[in-house]
């Protein structure tokens, strides 16, 4: 009996010790900002699109639609593809945050906005042949195949090469992979509709000029790394090209060679 009421108050004062921790942990954690921490979860090892991702992505429409983006095929897009899926990070709070986000190798998956301003300046329409330069995460080339483009994407870091081909595969989006130079483009599938470059080019890739239908637009973010302009190309007939520029952003670096 003696026994029986040490050991419960022994058991009662270890729940106390323990709940009061909890609570001194969690006060530390507000009182300096960690609130990310409670925000951990592990849904893109899971691969799991919840409610609360979903909510994260409309506001995230919202912020973007705010910003100026106004196409809402594009909108609808970001609405649905599950950007937290593309990134390493189990901090879901930083998935649908309007910023770009490390993927290894070096690289970033595009900011939201970014996505959608080139998504929305590239004009995709339904079945068009869209070349993007870049696959990187693989996000930019899944808002495409939601606007239902055909298409064909070059990486020229391995790692991330399989990486993506890997994830898009596992959720259900199909372009056609390719590990190499974008700067040579893919002229046994040309011309395309559309060629998108997600990295920035110090200056306009001919090849890729070549590779562009009559009638068809790349967008290329032209600069250094300071900073570079966003450039549309419209190609009128085989020899004429028109150019309008369409602000400043920042990329990665469009580099030479395979890694
Ligand atoms: N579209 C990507 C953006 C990734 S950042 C996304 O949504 O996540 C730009 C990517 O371009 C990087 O992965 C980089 O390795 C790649 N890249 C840079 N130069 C390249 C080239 N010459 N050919 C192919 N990919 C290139």
């Amino acid at each position: 009996m003696l026994i029986n009421f040490e050991l419960r108050f022994f058991l009662l004062k270890t729940n106390f010790i323990v709940f009061i921790s909890v609570c001194l942990l969690r006060a530390f954690l507000i009182i300096h900002d960690c609130s990310f921490i409670f925000a951990f979860d592990f849904s893109n090892i899971f691969m799991i699109d919840t409610y609360r991702h979903k909510g994260l992505r409309k506001k995230l429409v919202e912020q973007i639609f705010d910003k100026g983006i106004s196409n809402s095929s594009v909108l609808d897009a970001i609405g649905r593809v599950p950007r937290h899926l593309f990134m390493d990070s189990g901090f879901i709070e930083f998935a649908y945050r309007d910023k770009a986000f490390p993927i290894g190798a070096g690289q970033t998956i595009s900011q939201p906005y970014t996505v959608a301003f080139q998504t929305e300046l590239l004009d995709v329409k339904k079945h068009e042949k869209v070349l993007e330069i870049g696959t990187g995460s693989g996000y930019q080339c899944a808002i495409l195949l939601e606007l239902g483009a055909k298409v064909y994407t070059i990486e020229r870091q391995r790692e991330l090469y399989l990486k993506s081909r890997a994830l898009l595969t596992k959720i259900g989006y199909k372009p056609y992979f390719y590990y190499g130079d974008g700067y040579a483009g893919l002229p046994k599938n040309a011309p395309f509709d559309k060629i998108l470059i997600t990295a920035g080019a110090p200056e306009i890739p001919q090849e890729l000029l070549k590779q562009l239908k009559i009638g068809g637009r790349m967008v290329v973010p032209i600069g250094d790394s300071k900073g570079q302009v966003m450039i549309a190309i419209d190609r009128i007939n085989e020899n004429e090209f028109k150019k309008s520029e369409h602000g400043y952003f920042s990329f990665v670096p469009m580099l030479k060679g395979r890694q």
